[in-house]
């Protein structure tokens, strides 16, 4: 038996095995001392004793006699060493000298293993070892290779524990277990051991992983079974079962069905979070809210459209014959088509209410929009459903709230469109009115062909002049005049009282109004040619009424107490304007009624010029003109000097510089206003005219006779001078207004000269 000595290196959590290498980093005194004693002396060797003391009594009998493989000084002041692991050795003493053991060591004889018993004993560990790599992925195959050409078994299980993941205990056991064949057997049993813990270990991280993977999938799967169900048609959401249900229930044409089956499926597509969703839901909706296949029965019992027309309105007896007729012609031919009215005339006449009560009388369905400023096309056809907040227009949504498809449709305020950039609404209108295409009317939005054949479209509009010419073409025009003041009494009388009286609960004796009060009201409280500021006015007096009634008992009476009722008069025609020289009334008539103006002239040192002043249009200031150079060339005439006309400047003044003055008709009586400031003579106030001038003194016709007359008889005028090409007008304008208004009609400006001025 060898027997040698070495210096001692006790290392202490950790156990060096054979054919293993021990790293680690030193900066003790002691150590470095036993490292050159082993280099020194030893030829690098050294016995590795792993022990948890230091005691020499205590320390283990079994160490490994080894070798420093590299030894470093490191920048830090450490040492970093590797020890390699050559054999198991028995110590025989200790021995400590200087704080350094040294051991006296003997070889350790193993049984013998026969070479084939070995290669069979490694084999054996191999194949168990290969399988525990497998399951202890961490480790890495690298060690395959390492261990392939071991066939010893001590060595192969010295070199094994070396990566297995035993614990300090472990380790010695397999230090101081000196028999090869039974590290061996050990070493299958942990490794065996170790196998199945590893199966557990994998167990359990499966199922860990398993478990989380589970929460996070869970969203995802539940939406796809979902969306595979849908596809399926095995079960759909509860918002598309719905619409699904509507659809199949739904009235409408086959096409339409068809599509609103093909934007179901593309809305059952449709992610939740996409704005395209709304979009969709909202294109359906509208589509299920059109009535394409409900319409109500037209009633045209010609008696019945008589008697509601002459119920809900008074008067407007040409307007309401021509209604009839046009029923009456539909009833006979059997015609579909429904004519086109266009009720033309100033607000507050009925216009409205009317073809409201058409819509009654024919027991149709009513609808209303209105037009006025609207100068986008896509207002009447909609606009594309690609825009984002894409909405029907306004003929379509106007069917959606009628509910049917053959409604009275009522459109306000056709001569306020206008033309811009964003296109022309007037030919949008067209194609909505057109009975060659409008069975086959297509709203941008809709996309869809609908029906508006059946519609009655009933149109208004202030001005006939302003309504786009392509338009006017296809309409029947019925015009409405302004109400004199003995129409409007009587619609009070005949319509509007009944309905106040019931509306706020009156009897006869409470709301008494004389016809005197209401001509007072009509003329010192309102300006309007039709009724609604009058009918406000009279609500106005039924609260008032009510109101001091139900708060102090009191019962006014609305004939005595106007001013009460209604405060200080507005409007008064018995104007206290000077009678001067220069002075004329015009009888103004526009849109919202007539109106009394005046027209002031003077004249004062200059050099002919003339100025004229009262927001005029471009041919009121020609008008002025003309008529100063009519009076110039017919100085002589009407006896004056010549010399005014290069002396001086004259100014025209029209009143009212409120409204824009724009019409001809004025032509006579700044004719007579500039005459009367030349020859210096008053015109008396109860005198107007109307008409146009020519540089030869001819009056030429004007329009708005009626209208003219009844503001006359308001503005206590009692002469008027009107054109004798208007002759046939005036004969049709009924008696009861001409004979309270002389009518003088003239041809030539001299026969008003003659009149007025010469004597
Ligand atoms: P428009 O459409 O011409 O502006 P509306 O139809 O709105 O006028 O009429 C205004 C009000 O005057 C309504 O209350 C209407 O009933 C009433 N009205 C107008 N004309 C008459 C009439 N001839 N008889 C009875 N009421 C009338």
């Amino acid at each position: 038996m060898l027997k040698t000595n070495l210096p001692v290196l006790i290392i202490h959590d950790n156990v060096l095995l054979p054919y293993n290498d021990f790293k680690f980093e030193e900066d003790s005194n002691s150590i470095r001392k036993i490292m050159t004693l082993a280099e020194s002396y030893f030829n690098g060797h050294l016995l590795v004793i792993s022990s948890l003391n230091t005691k020499i009594d205590t320390l283990p009998k079994i160490g490994v006699i080894a070798q420093i493989k590299f030894k470093i000084e490191m920048p830090n002041g450490k040492m970093k060493l590797n020890i390699h692991g050559i054999s198991r050795a028995k110590v025989e003493t200790y021995h400590e000298e200087n704080g350094i053991i040294d051991a006296n060591i003997s070889n350790i004889s193993s049984d013998e293993i026969s070479p084939i018993e070995s290669i069979a004993n490694s084999r054996t560990l191999k194949k168990t070892f290969e399988e525990y790599l497998e399951n202890k992925k961490s480790l890495g195959n690298s060690i395959v290779a390492k261990i392939d050409d071991i066939n010893d078994s001590s060595e192969l299980t010295d070199v094994l524990v070396g990566f297995m993941p035993f614990n300090y205990q472990k380790k010695i056991q397999y230090l101081e277990e000196i028999n090869a064949n039974n590290r061996v057997l050990m070493l299958m049993d942990d490794l065996h051991y170790e196998l199945s813990l590893l199966e557990y270990e994998n167990n359990i991280e499966e199922k860990i992983e398993y478990n989380l993977n589970n929460e996070q999938k869970k969203y995802l799967l539940t939406e796809k079974l979902k969306a595979i169900q849908e596809e399926l048609g095995i079960e759909e959401n509860s918002e598309v079962a719905k619409l699904r249900k509507r659809i199949d229930e739904f009235d409408c044409p086959e096409r339409i069905k068809k599509r609103l089956e093909e934007e179901l499926e593309r809305f059952k597509l449709c992610n939740s979070n996409s704005p395209e969703i709304g979009m969709l839901k909202n294109y359906i909706e509208t589509l299920l809210s059109l009535p394409w296949n409900v319409g109500t029965r037209e009633n045209l019992d010609i008696a019945n459209i008589r008697k509601v027309l002459d119920q809900s309105h008074y008067g407007l007896a040409e307007v309401k014959e021509r209604i009839v007729e046009f029923m009456a012609t539909k009833k006979y031919t059997k015609t579909k088509n429904n004519p086109i009215i266009c009720l033309v005339g100033p607000p507050g006449i009925g216009k409205t209410s009317l073809a409201q009560a058409i819509g009654m009388a024919l027991k149709r369905k009513c609808v209303k929009i209105s037009l006025g400023g609207v100068n986008d096309e896509a207002e009447i056809t909609g606009h594309r459903r690609a825009y984002v907040g894409a909405l029907p227009g306004k003929i379509i949504t106007g069917i959606i709230r009628a509910g049917v498809n053959n409604p009275v449709f009522i459109i306000d305020e056709i001569d306020k469109m206008t033309k811009d950039i964003k296109g022309d609404p007037a030919s949008s209108l067209l194609e909505v009115l057109d009975k060659e295409q409008n069975d086959r009317y297509v709203d941008h939005f809709i996309e869809e062909e609908f029906d508006l054949s059946k519609v009655m479209f009933i149109l208004t509009a202030n001005s006939l002049e302003k309504i786009p010419s392509e338009l006017r073409d296809r309409l029947e025009i019925i015009q409405l005049d302004s109400y004199t003041v003995l129409e409007k009494v009587a619609i009070v009388k005949n319509v509007l009282s009944r309905k106040l009286r019931l509306e706020y609960h009156l009897t006869k004796d409470e709301f008494n109004l004389d016809d005197e009060n209401i001509i007072k009201i009509i003329n010192d409280y309102t300006k309007e040619s039709g009724i609604r500021e009058l009918e406000r006015l009279l609500r106005k007096m039924c609260r008032k009424y009510l109101c001091a009634k139900v708060e102090k008992n009191k019962k006014l009476s609305m004939n005595d107490n106007l001013e009460a009722f209604l405060g200080p008069a507005k409007y008064s025609y018995q104007d206290n304007y000077p009678n001067e020289v220069g002075v004329m009334n015009i009888l103004s008539y526009h849109s919202l009624g007539g109106e009394l103006i005046k027209v002031e002239s003077a004249m004062y040192p200059g050099v002919g010029n003339i100025t004229a002043l009262g927001y005029l249009g471009e041919i009121m200031q020609e008008s002025i003109n003309l008529s100063l150079g009519y009076l110039k060339s017919h100085a002589k005439d009407f006896k004056i000097d010549y010399k005014l006309f290069k002396e001086n400047d004259f100014i025209v003044h029209l009143t009212n510089n409120g409204i824009k003055k724009e019409g001809p008709s004025a032509g006579v009586s700044i004719t007579s206003s500039l005459l009367s400031v030349l020859l210096n003579k008053k015109i008396p106030n109860n005198i107007s005219m109307s008409g146009e001038i020519s540089l030869s003194g001819k009056i030429l016709k004007v329009g708005g006779l009626k209208e003219k007359i009844i503001l006359a008889m308001k503005s206590n005028i009692d002469t008027i001078y009107l054109p004798l090409s208007n002759e046939n007008d005036v004969k049709n304008i009924e008696n009861i207004y001409k004979d309270k208004v002389k009518i003088i009609l003239v041809d030539n400006y001299q026969e008003i000269y003659n009149a007025l001025f010469k004597k």
